[in-house]
């Protein structure tokens, strides 16, 4: 097979190369040192500044792809997969890994079937196996209850998608050199049968919660919606979003953008403060890359105290009043 090299699938929102793209960078940098070949950043835009370009040798892309086409302007199914897949058959990548965001989970199927190309989605861990070229793609299976190693040794590229925010991006490294190749396509790769209407941010609280520095979660133990007010006090007083477990969102306390945990978001704050919630697998896949995690539980055997930096064995109802009150009283609020 002549295929060589890893690439990941860069992504950037109205010129600005989003996070998930550097932290790709980190991964694939791994399989190319093992496979000894480039790590390629592929990214369709438009008016991408060279500024923004660079950033992604800064974080470890020895080359990138860039295609400039107005049509890139705004995420549109067609373009993205037929210049993807076109771009795929000239370069000939023989791994390709995307984030698991709404454009990578649009695009690397559509891309996987057109390539012929096996794809593992929501990867929690890649490697390459010894004696062979095959990227071995980890990924939890059976409601996170065991983990599935997966392979496909017998198509080229091997793609997976990764969970975003599940791996933190290397340094930049600004004295770093590589190289931006502009691709130019054919108008035929560009069109695209759907358009777009409108641009409408989702305004609403909790979106943004997986580029959170702090996220205050609350689960079941708070028992009631009126209770679960205490997390959401505590968020506003520290300036931290709103996290939830898939209990209290449904049982109606916190809406779905929430959710921390397989079936919800990763998130990966400089610190995670939970009450009430057990520490369920499910739960734990969504806070893995925080960096603390202070959890407030009841129950001495706690699945989440074994996770936790800090654990507070205590009664939430009479903790977290007292916390709030402390921290208004030092922060001024
Ligand atoms: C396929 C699948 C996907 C899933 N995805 C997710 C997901 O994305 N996110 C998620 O969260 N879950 C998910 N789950 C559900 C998960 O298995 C658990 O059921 C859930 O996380 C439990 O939520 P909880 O910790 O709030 O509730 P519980 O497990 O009921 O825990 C409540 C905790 O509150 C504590 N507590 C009670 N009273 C107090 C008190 N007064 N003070 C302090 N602590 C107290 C208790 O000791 C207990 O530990 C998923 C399950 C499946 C099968």
């Amino acid at each position: 097979m002549d295929y060589k090299g890893v690439w990941i699938l860069g992504e950037q929102d109205r010129g600005k190369v989003q996070t998930v793209s550097y932290e790709l960078l980190k991964r694939g940098k791994t399989l190319a040192e093992k496979l000894n070949v480039d790590l390629v950043a592929v990214l369709l835009g438009y008016q991408v500044s060279p500024a923004e370009l660079e950033s992604l040798i800064h974080y470890g892309a020895d080359k990138v792809v860039y295609v400039d086409d107005p049509v890139f302007g705004n995420f549109l199914p067609d373009p993205y997969i037929n210049s993807l897949t076109k771009l795929i058959d000239k370069y000939k990548p023989e791994i390709l890994i995307a984030s698991a965001t709404s454009t990578g989970r649009t695009v690397a199927p559509a891309i996987a079937i057109k390539c012929h190309a096996g794809l593992t989605a929501d990867c929690t861990g890649l490697d390459i196996e010894e004696g062979s070229r095959n990227l071995i793609q980890t990924r939890p299976a059976i409601g996170g209850n065991i983990l599935a190693t997966i392979k496909s040794p017998d198509h080229r590229p091997q793609m997976a998608t990764v969970r975003p925010h599940s791996n933190q991006p290397m340094d930049p490294d600004p004295t770093r050199k590589g190289e931006v190749i502009y691709e130019k396509l054919e108008a035929k790769f560009l069109k695209s049968r759907s358009r777009q209407v409108a641009f409408i941010e989702m305004k609403e609280e909790g979106a943004n919660i997986q580029d959170a520095e702090i996220v205050i979660a609350g689960g079941k133990g708070c028992k009631t919606e009126e209770n679960f007010k205490m997390i959401t006090e505590l968020a506003k007083i520290l300036n931290g979003a709103v996290g939830a477990s898939r209990e209290a969102v449904d049982l109606g306390w916190a809406k779905y953008p929430h959710q921390v945990g397989l079936s919800g978001k990763t998130v990966s704050p400089s610190m995670y403060l939970c009450a009430g919630i057990s520490g369920a697998v499910q739960h734990l896949a969504g806070i893995k890359t925080a960096q603390n995690i202070v959890a407030i539980n009841s129950d001495p055997d706690a699945q989440i105290f074994q996770l936790a930096d800090i654990a507070v064995e205590a009664d939430m109802f009479e903790f977290l009043p007292m916390l709030i009150e402390k921290l208004k009283a030092r922060l001024n609020k």
